[in-house]
C-alpha cells in the first residue's frame, strides 16, 4: 500500500507585496536612479515609460530580495513569484485580496497561472528539503500588494496548510495601503477584507488544493 510520507517541519513565512511601494524601503532609496527605474518600470507593468533595460525584470527581483532580507533578518527569500500576468482587479472590486470575491475571481480566472505558481512551490519546497533548511520563505509580488498578490498568497496558504505544513499567517507587506480602498474608507472594519475562512473560502481552498497536487 502507498503511504503518502508526511510533510517536512518547514515553517513556511509566505508575504504579499507590492513592487509599488518598494520607495518606502531605505535600501531601495539608496539604489542609483536606473536601478530605482527598473523596479519602477516592472511595478507599471511597462506601461507607463519606456523601457528602461532588459534587465528590469531582473533588478526589481533583486529589489524585492533585498527589501525582504532586511526584513525578515536571518530568513533568506527562497521564491519570489509575480502575479504580474494576472489581470488586475483594481477598479473592478471595492476589497482587497482577503476578501472571497477577489479571491474566487483570480483563481476561476487564471487557472493555469495558479498551477504555475504551486509549480513554483512545490520546487521551492523541494530544493529547501534537500538542503535541510528549517524554514522556506516565499514572496508573491504585484504592483500594488492589494490584490493579486494578496489573493495568491492566501489561498497558497490555505492549501499548504491544509496539506499539512507549518504556514505562518501570511504578512502582507503593503497593507499599510489598503486604508484607501474603497471599503476601508467607509469608516469601519471590512467584513469581507479578513483572512477568515467562511464556507464559500473553504470550498474555493478544496479546488484549490485539487490544483496544487497537479501542479
Ligand atoms: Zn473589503
Amino acid at each position: 500500500m502507498l503511504v503518502t510520507p508526511p510533510p517536512p517541519p518547514f515553517v513556511i513565512p509566505i508575504v504579499s507585496v507590492g513592487l509599488r511601494f518598494l520607495d518606502s524601503c531605505q535600501e531601495y532609496r539608496n539604489l542609483p536612479r536606473q536601478e530605482q527605474n527598473n523596479v519602477w518600470w516592472v511595478a507599471n507593468e511597462g506601461r507607463c515609460q519606456r523601457d528602461p533595460g532588459e534587465n528590469s525584470v531582473a533588478s526589481a527581483l533583486r529589489q524585492l530580495r533585498l527589501t525582504m532580507e532586511t526584513r525578515f533578518g536571518e530568513y533568506a527569500v527562497d521564491e519570489c513569484i509575480s502575479t504580474m500576468p494576472m489581470y488586475d482587479p483594481e477598479a473592478k472590486t471595492d476589497h482587497c485580496g482577503q476578501a472571497w470575491e477577489v479571491q474566487d475571481r483570480a483563481f476561476r480566472t487564471h487557472k493555469a497561472q495558479f498551477r504555475c505558481v504551486f509549480g513554483r512551490v512545490k520546487e521551492a519546497l523541494r530544493k529547501a528539503m534537500a538542503q535541510h533548511q528549517e524554514n522556506v520563505v516565499i514572496a508573491v509580488y504585484c504592483k500594488s500588494g492589494r490584490h493579486r498578490s494578496v489573493a495568491t498568497t492566501e489561498i497558497t496558504s490555505n492549501v499548504l496548510q491544509s496539506i499539512g505544513y507549518r504556514v505562518n499567517e501570511p504578512a502582507h507587506l503593503a497593507d499599510y495601503w489598503w486604508r484607501w480602498l474603497p471599503c476601508q474608507r467607509r469608516g469601519s472594519r471590512c467584513m469581507q477584507c479578513t483572512p477568515a475562512v467562511d464556507d464559500l473560502k473553504a470550498a474555493l481552498y478544496r479546488k484549490a488544493c485539487k490544483e496544487y497536487r497537479a501542479a
